[in-house]
């Protein structure tokens, strides 16, 4: 690791969450907004208050004229004409004659009354039933921004989905929804205050091979868009400023992390056997269909997770039956004979649809999440079942539900599967017959009853992100007590053992899918618990696969049972890097 920051340079330490070394420049996003005062004017100011609204609905209606032209001329009208919406906003005489009403009459100042107002009328539409009137709501809720921007003179906020130039996004926070929109092309990588290795925007920056460091704490308020900045992903480090010195160290572990993926890449046609001859199967985790390339690329035994709720993100619409087949379809066509396991939805918890009204609850992740709103959102649930039964027809694929957390929930589901299925001989629509079905074990109360969920379902897919939180209460997404977070708990490796072991009573094959698979270090664990099967980012398939050949199973075996006596987490850990780091030093040599 590079020495430590020189004068001159600042630097900031974080949670590595994406590995990989990049330098650009900073844009800073998402700066909360001041909160919007309400000011008693004298009557002799309120002309001139009714005159600086009209100014800043101007001006916000040319900077919307003008992204439309931009985002027209690279994308074509279609897109462009999602602003029309905007515009109509501007044009809403009824909001725009109450927004001065309200300034004349209460003798307030224009950012609360146009705030106020606009707020209301927006509440009202995202509460009525009609889809088309409920998006009018984001809209209302877009334009509002711009115009309070323009009234307190801030910035405009950068347009995620067209930046104009490579850059380093720093931000307070960035939601799987915000992160779903970033013009890839041109984010070079990216640091929050807040997060963890498992939140879905640091799965997310490692599908995509972005470097990113989270949980940097107040990072987005040191740093000024526009400064050079360094990004380690693979250490948690953001540098201020590098200096020449700290540039040519990062350079030399540029050099070293290259012949070390060259030396992965080697392997990339090999099977992940160990040297005692045990395959063990490979698996990449997805979040679209156009990620079968990165699947193959590195050499994965195929589709472990298809994290199907990205679908539903960044679109203004759910998308239907046919949408989600095509998709499904797709994937399965491209990886065939290899098999996709997809998981139906698992909205909720960090995972928000703009377009549905999903409530604000104190626990999301404790709330209407994964299979609980798919039991009782039968149109989005049965839309998906049939797209996924459809795409089956291609013959590699397998389904799992999201988040089940005992027998009733599981039994509710396959009975619904099989109603659908039914439909669709009826319909004469072909499907797998024989489609696998599994569960994920992700809640405690199924790593306890697994005995039972066995003997409904063919495989079984531990999320260990969620039985991690779930288990050790400890919020998956809360940097301030990420050191709390910690896979190698006595409680996981126990609750991990006896779930393979009921697992295997009833022939039911097990992976994981959750990030502790894709950490090398822990790899020999699970394998020496008896998992069959691994799923990881398609990035981590490299270097999972390197240390699975030069280990040995009976080691691993050693090595879980020796944890399965200790009683700390630390002792677990330092015998899972005694061993590790022993057998494959290079894949450590820069951490
Ligand atoms: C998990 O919980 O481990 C998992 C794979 O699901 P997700 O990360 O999408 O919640
Ligand atoms: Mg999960």
């Amino acid at each position: 690791m590079p020495e430590p920051p020189h004068r001159g340079e600042q630097s900031f330490r974080g949670i590595p969450v994406s590995a990989g070394v990049c330098r650009g420049k900073v844009l800073v996003i998402g700066r909360a907004r001041p909160a919007i005062a309400k000011v008693q004017l004298t009557e002799a100011a309120l002309a001139e208050e009714v005159n600086r609204l009209e100014k800043a609905l101007v001006q916000t209606r040319q900077q919307l004229l003008e992204i439309q032209r931009k985002v027209g001329e690279g994308m074509g009208s279609q897109e462009g004409s999602i602003f029309d919406a905007h515009l109509l906003v501007l044009e809403d005489r009824t909001l725009l004659d109450e927004v001065a009403r309200v300034i004349q009459e209460q003798k307030v100042n224009a950012e609360h009354a146009f705030h106020s107002v606009a707020e209301r009328y927006a509440a009202t539409l995202s509460g009525i039933e009609d889809e088309y009137l409920r998006e009018r709501a984001s809209d209302m809720r877009d334009v509002t921004t711009r115009v309070l921007n323009n009234l307190l003179g801030l910035e405009e906020e950068a347009d995620l989905r067209h930046l104009k130039e490579p850059c380093i996004i720093i931000s307070h926070d960035l939601t799987p929804s915000n992160a779903a929109q970033l013009d890839k092309r041109n984010v070079l990588g990216f640091a929050t205050d807040v997060g963890s290795r498992t939140s879905h925007t640091a799965i997310m920056a490692r599908s995509l091979r972005i470097p990113a460091v989270v949980g940097l704490r107040d990072v987005s308020g040191q740093v000024e868009s526009g400064q050079y900045v360094l990004l380690d992903g693979l250490n948690g480090v953001l540098v201020v400023n590098p200096t020449d010195q700290t540039l040519f160290e990062y350079g030399q572990l540029i050099l070293r992390q290259a012949t070390l993926q060259q030396r992965l890449r080697d392997l990339l046609q090999e099977p992940a056997v160990t040297l005692d001859g045990h395959r063990v199967l490979l698996h990449a985790n997805i979040e679209q269909a156009a990620d079968a390339e990165q699947v193959k690329a590195n050499g994965a035994d195929g589709v472990g997770l298809f994290r199907t709720e990205y679908l539903f993100l960044n679109r203004e619409h759910l998308p239907g039956e046919e949408q989600q087949y095509q998709s499904y379809r797709e994937a399965a066509a491209a990886l065939k004979p290899l098999p996709v396991v997809i998981r139906t939805l698992d909205l909720g918890g960090d995972k928000f649809l703009a377009h549905m009204q999903m409530p604000t609850e104190l626990n999301p992740f404790l709330g209407w999440r994964a299979i609980r709103i798919s039991l009782q959102e039968r149109d989005i649930f049965r839309a998906q079942i049939r797209a996924i039964l459809r795409a089956s027809a291609e013959g590699n694929l397998k389904m799992m539900y999201p988040m089940i957390s005992g027998l009733d929930e599981l039994k509710q589901a396959n009975a619904l599967v099989e109603e659908y299925k039914a439909e669709l001989r009826q319909e004469k629509i072909p499907f797998d017959e024989h489609l696998e079905i599994g569960a994920m074990i992700e809640t405690p109360s199924a790593a306890i009853v697994a005995d039972s969920l066995a003997k409904h379902v063919r495989f079984f897919s531990i999320g260990t992100n969620d039985l991690i939180q779930y288990s050790l209460a400890v919020d998956r997404m809360n940097e301030k007590i990420a050191h709390l977070y910690e896979p190698t708990h006595p409680a996981i490796v126990r609750l991990i053992k006896s779930t393979v072991d009921a697992a295997h009573k009833h022939k039911v094959r097990v992976s994981v899918c959750g990030e502790m698979a894709g950490d090398p270090v822990l790899v020999a664990l699970l394998l020496g618990l008896g998992v069959d099967e691994l799923s990881v980012a398609p990035s981590l398939v490299p270097p999972v696969k390197f240390l699975i050949r030069r280990l040995k199973l009976s080691e691993a075996r050693e090595l879980a049972a020796s944890a399965l006596e200790c009683e700390s987490a630390g002792e677990i850990l330092a015998r899972c890097q005694e061993l590790t780091w022993g057998i494959a030093p290079s894949l450590f040599e820069n951490q």
